[in-house]
């Protein structure tokens, strides 16, 4: 580390650094839509969607504002007429919940793996009901699970598969990438996601022809036609031209930010050998480091400990979808979710951190007893 510049703090996330460093593409992106005259569903929303589509290896991309309208209209989409209920963990983040109270879903919550810290084909068994029409698997930090299993229960029981890849864009396994697993991916592009984009962005990934053309209906208020408004549950979701425009220049790099965020966790894993916490790996190309996420029943005392010396953490994430007010679920039990909600943190993991800052986290990490 330079002595003229001692580094004395690493934050979660610091998106200027990636701004600065693609300023002239994204510039150049910016003048490019300027130039088009073209600002909503334009040329670089057609390009973008093309080079997603090729990325995840399937037949269609749908652009949307967001993750959790990606969530919701995919949700619409492919609920079957005679269902009504979603089934989702409860241990990621409340997006799954919230875009299937929007589509006026029901709810059931099916609890995870204590490895995967995903939903398996055997938690969900244990929670199907004849009402669930869908299942929403989320990749959760990164981690592409296994959806073998999973892909054949859903098949059985008549039930759509959705993967929220919101946090696992790039991630495959068995040569398939996420996103193309089940009936249907869904992906955000929220500026710390692995695909920032310069503000809000999301998009629904399918290999069903049909899917996607009702995808594209419901992002333009349900219209067949321009004015025409063929089915029901439509809404104003359109990925913006210049949010477009912006993920194609950095589409190109992916590859590189999941390799360089799976550096950071495995340094992050070996620091922590024989320290009171442990951090999931990210040890295959089926992980794409979203989130360097640490384990320990002592979370906050050693959260303190770390902030003290300079290292920022969060928690990913502290309350439990069924636990939450707003969201009004019956009450459940599920004792895997409440137990890792309460030991989990993160700790700071995006592809500009410089490796003196990773050796600084991994001291702290050290220090830890
Ligand atoms: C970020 C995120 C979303 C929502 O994406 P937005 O674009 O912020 O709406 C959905 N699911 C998961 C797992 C996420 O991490």
């Amino acid at each position: 580390m330079p002595i003229d510049h001692p580094i004395t703090s690493v934050p979660m996330n610091a998106l200027s650094r990636a701004i600065e460093r693609d300023r002239p593409a994204l510039e150049a992106a910016f003048s490019a839509v300027l130039d088009s005259g073209y600002v909503i569903l334009g040329p670089q929303h057609a390009a973008f969607e093309k080079a997603l589509a090729a990325l995840v290896g399937v037949d269609h991309a749908v652009g949307v504002a967001t993750g959790t309208d990606a969530l919701e209209l995919a949700m619409r989409a492919l609920m079957p007429d005679d269902r009504s209920t979603v089934l989702v963990a409860a241990n990621a983040g409340g997006y799954s919940s919230t875009a299937a109270r929007r589509a006026g879903f029901s709810i059931v919550y099916a609890d995870v793996d204590p490895t995967t810290h995903c939903l398996s084909a055997e938690t969900v068994a244990a929670a199907l009901t004849p009402e669930v029409g869908i299942v929403v698997v989320t990749h959760l930090y990164g981690l592409l699970t296994d959806l073998t299993d999973l892909v054949e229960l859903c098949r059985a029981r008549g039930v759509r598969l959705i993967e929220d890849c919101a946090q696992a864009i790039g991630a495959h396994r068995e040569g398939r990438q996420a996103g193309s697993w089940g009936d249907a991916g869904t992906i955000s592009f929220y500026p710390t996601k692995n695909l920032g984009a310069i503000g809000d962005g999301g998009a629904i990934v399918t290999d069903d022809a049909a899917t996607a053309a009702r995808v594209r209906q419901l992002r333009q208020y349900g219209w067949a036609d321009k004015y025409s408004i063929e089915i029901a549950g439509g809404t104003n979701s359109r990925l913006d031209e210049l949010q477009a425009a912006f993920l194609l220049t950095r589409l190109p790099l992916l590859d590189g930010f999941n390799e360089r965020r799976r550096e950071i966790i495995a340094r992050y894993v070996e620091a922590a050998e024989g320290t009171p916490i442990q951090v999931l790996p990210a040890d295959s190309a089926a992980h794409v480091g979203h989130l360097a996420v640490a384990v320990s029943s002592r979370r906050d005392e050693l959260r303190a400990a770390l902030a003290a010396v300079g290292v920022a953490t969060d928690i990913h994430f502290p309350i439990p979808d069924h636990r939450q007010p707003g969201l009004a679920a019956a009450p459940v039990s599920l004792p895997v979710t409440e137990a890792l909600a309460s030991t989990v943190f993160s700790l700071p993991c995006f592809p500009e951190l410089t490796d003196d800052e990773i050796e600084f986290v991994c001291a702290g990490i050290r220090g830890l007893a």
